[in-house]
């Protein structure tokens, strides 16, 4: 096997696909869609190439991080990250609270901070106009630019391929991407780039294999050109719904819904990595922001909420910033709520150490990562959990030969 970090990152099952490498190394470092394993970077077989990816290395959060530099106070930061404070709410503005993906808390507060002066431009993901499975990372600096991002991507984006461009902007960026992406940015040091850093809440990204199957389902015939993909947004949670060219004519599929494409179709296709991930809610971000279920919608369509968490008195000044002048309306709620909201993601994270446990005993490899005690998460778990994260994870490493490098294909 390869010695350098990055294809190694990739090979053992490591690499999350957040694109900081590319990003810091584009020359030499290149992210490429393989439709099986996810957005991963391909490294050129040179000397610089090499060096490259050693120097990436240390900014690779897929392959390390350390918890023991975020201020934690309780239990609730144990679990989740710093909690400084938690709302409830959604963009003072209509257009954007739609068209968000649950009430465009995100988007709002990023508008806000370009509006206000704080930012410069938004790093964050948005899909390809030529290929609207594909998604890019981009900068933008308008209100229009910033609506084309808005709404949840269920496929393979790396948000933090950004990186050499945010190096070189003008004015410090917001930067928003998932908890993976927030992380490698974060290690990369470019802390005076950033203005604000924002997270999604993530369960897990799906590959181009479960977009192209979600198209099949939404009855995209074969060979059209699709013209638009989206997967949650107009509403909350709002429907999967594409549209495409055949026949010189513009074609819209019905809507499917959020549990439908997500319960049956996208997440069986989360990779791996994302099933021994430790930080679905983005703990090193300023601001997190995901779905409040614990009050879920009653419709496709309803007007959309979402749970917002400083995580910084940068996020927080924000948060307050963008509620003061209306950009954001939102209620304080109890730092609990959570646990509450994400029931999924608490027995995510409490698997992680039974799931890992198997793989060390394997042999394979697991991430490095400090100061974050996943013990007690498992052992809190249902003992039928317990033995589903050990069982599962032999099965799961047997069947789908997880012991054999992963090759990136373009
Ligand atoms: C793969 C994935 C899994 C998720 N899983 C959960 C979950 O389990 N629980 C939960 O509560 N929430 C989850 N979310 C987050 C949730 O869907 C909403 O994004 C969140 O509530 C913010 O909504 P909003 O309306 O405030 O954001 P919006 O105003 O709609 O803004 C969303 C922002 O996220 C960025 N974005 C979209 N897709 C991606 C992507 N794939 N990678 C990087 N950045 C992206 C966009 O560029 C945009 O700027 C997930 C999101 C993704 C992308
Ligand atoms: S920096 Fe990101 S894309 Fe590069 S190897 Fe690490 S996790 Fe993968
Ligand atoms: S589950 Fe974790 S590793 Fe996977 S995409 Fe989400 S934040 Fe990244």
């Amino acid at each position: 096997m390869t010695t350098d970090p990055i294809t190694r990152a990739v090979a053992c099952n490591l690499c999350t696909g957040c694109g900081a490498c590319a990003g810091a190394f584009p020359d030499v470092i290149r992210m490429v869609d393989d439709p099986v394993n996810g957005r991963r970077p391909v490294v050129a077989a040179s000397a610089d190439g090499c060096k490259a990816a050693a120097a990436a290395a240390s900014l690779c959060a897929g392959a390390a991080v350390d918890y023991t530099v975020l201020p934690r106070k309780d239990a609730i930061d144990a679990t989740w990250g710093p909690v400084l404070a938690t709302w409830i709410g959604h963009a003072g503005d209509d257009e954007i609270r739609h068209r968000g993906s649950s009430g465009g808390a995100v988007t709002a507060l990023a508008l806000y901070a370009l509006q206000s002066g704080l930012a410069g431009g938004v790093a964050h993901v948005r899909a390809r106009e030529d290929d609207p499975r594909l998604n890019a990372a981009v900068i933008s600096r308008t209100r229009a630019d910033l609506l084309r991002g808005a709404g949840s991507r269920y496929a393979q984006a790396s948000a933090a391929e950004a990186l050499g461009a945010i190096a070189v902007e003008a004015a410090p960026v917001v930067f928003i991407g998932k908890p993976c992406d927030v992380a490698s940015v974060v290690k990369a040091g470019v802390a005076d780039r950033l203005a604000v850093t924002i997270a999604v809440f993530c369960a897990g990204a799906p590959n181009l294999v479960a977009t192209d199957r979600l198209l099949t389902r939404l009855g995209v015939p074969e060979g059209a050109a699709l013209t638009d993909l989206r997967y949650r947004g107009d509403g909350w949670p709002g429907l999967m719904q594409a549209s495409y060219l055949a026949g010189g004519t513009s074609h819209t599929t019905p809507g499917l819904s959020y549990a439908e494409g997500w319960g049956n179709i996208l997440q069986s296709e989360r990779r791996w990595r994302c099933r021994i991930c430790t930080d679905h809610t983005g703990a090193f971000a300023d601001i997190s922001v995901g779905d409040p279920w614990h009050t879920p919608p009653k419709g496709a369509g309803e007007a959309g909420q979402s749970l917002i968490i400083a995580r910084s008195e940068a996020g927080r000044r924000l948060i307050e910033a963008a509620m003061a002048a209306g950009a954001l309306v939102a209620t304080p709620t109890t730092r609990d709520v959570i646990a509450r909201a994400q029931p999924n993601l608490l027995a995510s994270q409490g698997a992680v150490f039974g799931r890992r446990l198997v793989m060390r005993a394997m042999g394979l490899a697991v991430p490095q990562e400090r100061g974050l005690a996943l013990f007690p998460l498992w052992w809190r778990l249902p003992v039928r959990q317990r033995v589903q994260s050990l069982a599962g994870t032999a099965k799961r490493i047997l069947r789908a030969r997880l012991w054999r490098p992963v090759v990136v294909k373009p």
